[in-house]
């Protein structure tokens, strides 16, 4: 099988078109193609009049491949390297079922590996299956009524299930590859396991974490929902167990020596605990800011031009940073084209906003969150959880200027620019679901925030036109764009202090997004897998 990179396809192109580039780079008649898949697609939009997809592909040809291989160049045409899934061998011996607390990304992926090795995980999730969370989100959206354990950070599928399951990761682990083809072999569109830019899409995502759940099930492992790991049962050292509160709230142990812990970012209340039974955390770095909100139409234009709308290219995307040489810069994170503002709130009297899209992401506006770093040094103190009281803080704070009822603080991107409070809307129709209220959002996130935000729009207007538009909307704040403490472990991704903890994925500080959550519950499991005691 031949690997052949950068062909040139028009964007009407299909199957036709992709033959005949590759046959013109493997220097072959397209008779001798005998099977092509793409195995990457991206957007070349750098010239805004000449826009096309970039594809590699797997090519199987009639005939020797060493012929082609000698006559174009390596870069270009090698052999491809199928992906190869080798989990260690097993080694543990415990006859105790390991403990996964918490059944986003990072714990669904790490219950699969081990149910997959045979381990029968059990899992604990504090929140609901996915279809009772969609509806207790539904319900704080409607009237407001927020349940602390099942709401959009917490519940079957983790806090990115109502997102726009952007799968872009900066991570470069082979295990990567791994966690696209259960994804996609669950469900998620085929094209995530080649586009440049794969997501699914929060309507399609929900199945797909249903369905893992149940091959985890059939695999010999349990799903507790509405179970919330409250302590550690720690002797010697080491973990002997786990008390959990059931829906009734009532407090169960399970034995266990092997417990792996990804609770997220926002489990403050578990974090707490855990910091008071003596596991060892220290602060981390996160960033703060507000999501942005452009016409989709706006957006589509700045980005692809006279070819804005063209179905093969669906809602346009945007990346924006800017680093000033002296100080910190801002940058867009979690972009969600064509998509919602949404209310992520986890505790009540605390407001915090977020964004998803659909799969089709064909809604009326494009956001973004746009985030200034807070280095450690500007938390409130040195104490390893002053940054969740800094994210606390600023939550609170948007609730009562919201009037408190889980409406959220809004301005208009050019009287934020003027230092002006604004008083009504312009052309652009925020989209958050609890509303907004008008006003200056400088009342609620830190100057050392807001000066670098203003500062920002300017330059990255200059980087996308119309991006500092003076009737795009800012709604704040977003506080959890990663944890804001990282729990300490060692090269084999347990606790020095208590043995038979593995503290997992972005909320203990070692992932940021859905791929490197997974990613690292898959590596977390190996630690389980190869463990003998
Ligand atoms: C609205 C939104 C949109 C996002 N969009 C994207 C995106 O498009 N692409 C992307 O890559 N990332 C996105 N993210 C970030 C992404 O969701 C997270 O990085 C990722 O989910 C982290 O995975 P995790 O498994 O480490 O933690 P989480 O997904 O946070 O999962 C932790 C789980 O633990 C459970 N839990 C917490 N405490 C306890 C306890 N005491 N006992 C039992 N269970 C407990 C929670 O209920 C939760 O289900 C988004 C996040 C949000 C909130």
């Amino acid at each position: 099988m031949l690997k052949v990179t950068e062909l040139k396809i028009p964007l009407n192109g299909g199957h036709t078109e992709l033959v005949s580039a590759a046959a013109r780079a493997l220097k072959c008649r397209e008779e001798r193609i005998k099977s092509i898949a793409v195995t990457r697609k991206s957007v070349d939009s750098r010239d805004k009049e000449d826009i096309f997809f970039v594809c590699n592909a797997e090519v199987q040809v009639d005939g020797e491949e060493s012929d082609i291989l000698a006559k174009c160049s390596p870069t270009r045409v090698s052999i491809a390297e199928p992906f190869a899934y080798t989990p260690p061998p097993v080694r543990r011996g415990s006859p105790f079922r390991p403990v996964i607390a918490g059944f986003g990304p990072a714990g669904i992926f790490s219950a699969l590996t081990l149910a997959q090795a045979g381990l029968r995980p059990v899992v604990l999730e504090r929140g609901r299956d996915v279809d009772a969370r969609a509806a207790d989100v539904g319900r704080f959206w409607q009237k407001r009524e927020l349940d602390e354990n099942s709401n959009m950070q917490f519940g079957e599928g983790g806090a990115g299930t109502f997102s726009d399951g952007k799968l872009t990761t900066g991570i470069k682990d082979k295990l990567c590859r791994k966690v696209f083809l259960d994804l996609a072999a669950n469900g998620a569109p085929e094209e995530i396991l080649y586009s440049a830019k794969p997501h699914i899409g929060t309507d399609k995502l929900g199945n797909t974490v249903k369905s893992i759940r149940k091959k985890i099930i059939s695999l010999g492992g349990e799903v507790r929902f509405e179970s919330r790991l409250v302590k550690l049962i720690i002797a010697n050292g080491a973990i002997h167990g786990i008390t959990y509160a059931d829906r009734h709230g009532r407090e169960i142990d399970f034995e266990t020596d092997a417990l792996i812990l990804a609770i997220g970012h926002s489990a403050r209340d578990t974090v707490e605990t855990l910091y008071a039974q003596g596991i060892k955390m220290i602060q981390k770095p996160f960033s703060v800011g507000a999501r942005i909100e452009h016409p989709r139409e706006m957006i589509d234009k700045a980005q692809y031009g006279s070819f804005a709308g063209h179905a093969a290219l669906g809602a346009a995307e945007y990346k924006l940073a800017c680093h000033p040489p002296h100080g910190r810069g801002a940058y867009t994170f979690c972009m969600c084209p064509g998509g919602t503002v949404v209310t992520a709130s986890s505790e009540k009297g605390g407001l915090v906003v977020n964004g998803m899209s659909e799969y089709t992401r064909s809604r009326e506006n494009s956001n973004s969150a746009l985030l200034v770093g807070i280095d450690t040094q500007n938390f409130p103190d040195k104490h390893p959880l002053a940054g969740i009281r800094l994210q606390r803080e600023l939550e609170q704070k948007a609730f009562a200027f919201g009037g408190g009822d889980y409406t959220a603080p809004a301005q208009l991107v050019g009287d934020f620019i003027k230092s002006i409070p604004s008083s009504k809307l312009g052309g652009v129709k925020p989209s958050c679901p609890t509303g907004v209220k008008m006003g200056s959002i400088r009342d609620v996130l830190p100057n050392n925030v807001t000066d670098i935000m203003a500062d920002a729009l300017g330059k990255m207007n200059r980087q996308l036109n119309g991006f500092a538009m003076p009737e795009a909307v800012l709604t704040a704040p977003e506080t959890r764009s990663s944890s804001p403490v990282r729990i300490l472990r060692d090269e084999f991704y347990q606790t020095e202090e208590v043995r038979g903890l593995f503290p997992c994925g972005e909320g203990a500080g070692y992932a940021g997004g859905i791929v490197s959550a997974a990613v690292d519950g898959i590596r977390c499991a190996f630690a389980v897998m190869e463990d003998d005691g």
